[in-house]
């Protein structure tokens, strides 16, 4: 259920391990309805040092990005710190013939349904197998222990112009993010994506936040089209019941820190399949990616506390070379081996 990326890396998964599979899509067509430029950052993925070499040799998934990320620019409300280096790649999330879902679709033979709206109860009547990759946690809520960790109010616009392609720039400023962040990330020279992903905001107030962003950070691009969603992230205490499999962000694999989660969607798409196809452990192969979420929500409980002082602090000390050269000119799993700190901190 869902062509996405985690529902279409599991037929691709189940195509190459030779079990036929149908695919049901609500929309009429596949690609997020959004038009939006997204990343995937190398410090996020850590050890894996390229995230699409790693789909290629792993799991034999061709995919392409739109190009790398080489300069990632910083905001405070005070201070600004610019990392280089390789910093990821910045990806197509739309309904184009190259966005990351279209390249997938490509990549599949099965039968895609589109304008299907299944009772995932009746598929489970009727089919061997349900995976449910329908990226919202609707259907996990019913079948298994759910923990909302944050629910995120996004709004993006398309702006138009001038724009370096290969640098993303971020803005933490609690005024108007809370504990979120603005971002920037170009689809060419002449237009780009601008977000403001809230934390802790009603529906309400989410356009005088965007506004405030806009008017606080001086950024008077001319805006072509607007979109707003809201994003829950939450843990859930089983990713399988019976033979229904639930992948992506349907499963609650998304970082509840930055929101990020394509990656770990076909990830999970993929282990769904090789849990079909192959009777492994689904529990078991995800388990890196519960504990990474997990790791990220107490992430998420220490930045929840900082304050525009601290955000200060962070990135003057970004500022700092021999900082920035551990955190961003290694490989290091920052993630990881700061955790124990946050968690005391937290
Ligand atoms: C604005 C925004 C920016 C983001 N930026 C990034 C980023 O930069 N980097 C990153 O890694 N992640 C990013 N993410 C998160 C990332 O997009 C998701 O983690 C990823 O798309 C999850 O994939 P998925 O296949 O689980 O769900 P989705 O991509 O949401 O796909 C679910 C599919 O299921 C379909 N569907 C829904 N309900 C049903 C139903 N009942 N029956 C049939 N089909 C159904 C939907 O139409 C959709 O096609 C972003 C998310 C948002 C909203």
């Amino acid at each position: 259920m869902g062509a996405g990326l985690a529902g279409l890396a599991c037929a691709h998964e189940l195509e190459r391990l030779g079990i036929p599979c149908v695919i049901f899509e609500r929309k009429n067509m596949t690609g997020t309805i959004q038009n939006n430029i997204g990343a995937f950052f190398q410090i996020e993925d850590r050890p894996i040092k390229d995230p699409f070499n790693y789909l290629r040799c792993m799991y034999g998934i061709s995919l392409e990005p739109v190009r790398r990320m080489s300069t990632v620019i910083m905001h405070s409300p005070k201070y600004q710190a610019t990392v280089r280096g390789n910093l990821g790649y910045f990806i197509l999330r739309s309904q184009d013939v190259n966005s990351l879902e279209n390249q997938l679709v490509r990549s599949v033979t099965s039968k895609i349904n589109y304008n299907v709206n299944p009772d995932y109860r009746e598929l489970a009547n009727d089919y061997d197998f349900v995976v449910v990759a329908t990226g919202n946690s609707s259907i996990i809520e019913q079948l298994s222990e759910w923990k909302t960790t944050i629910t995120t109010w996004v709004k993006g616009a398309t702006v138009l112009g001038d724009f370096d392609p290969y640098t993303a720039v971020l803005w933490f400023n609690t005024d108007y993010a809370r504990s979120g962040y603005g971002y920037l990330m170009p689809f060419d020279q002449h237009r780009a994506t601008l977000a403001l992903i809230t934390t802790y905001a009603q529906h309400g107030e989410l356009d005088d936040l965007w506004n405030l962003f806009l008017h606080n950070e001086g950024l008077n691009y001319e805006i072509i089209e607007t979109f707003e969603l809201d994003v829950d992230t939450g843990i859930a205490k089983e990713h399988k019941v019976n033979n229904i499999y639930f992948v992506g962000n349907a499963a609650g694999f998304i970082d509840p820190l930055l929101g990020l989660g394509a990656f770990h969607a076909i990830e999970s798409g993929i282990f769904a399949a090789r849990s079909i196809a192959m009777g492994k452990d689904y529990e078991k192969m995800v388990k890196k990616i519960v504990k990474k979420v997990e790791i990220l929500t107490n992430y998420r409980t220490f930045i929840d506390k900082l304050q525009n002082k601290d955000y200060d602090r962070f990135i003057r000390l970004l500022g700092l070379p021999i900082i920035r050269n551990v955190i961003y000119g290694s490989n290091i799993n920052v993630i990881k081996y700061a955790h124990p700190i946050i968690r005391i901190l937290k």
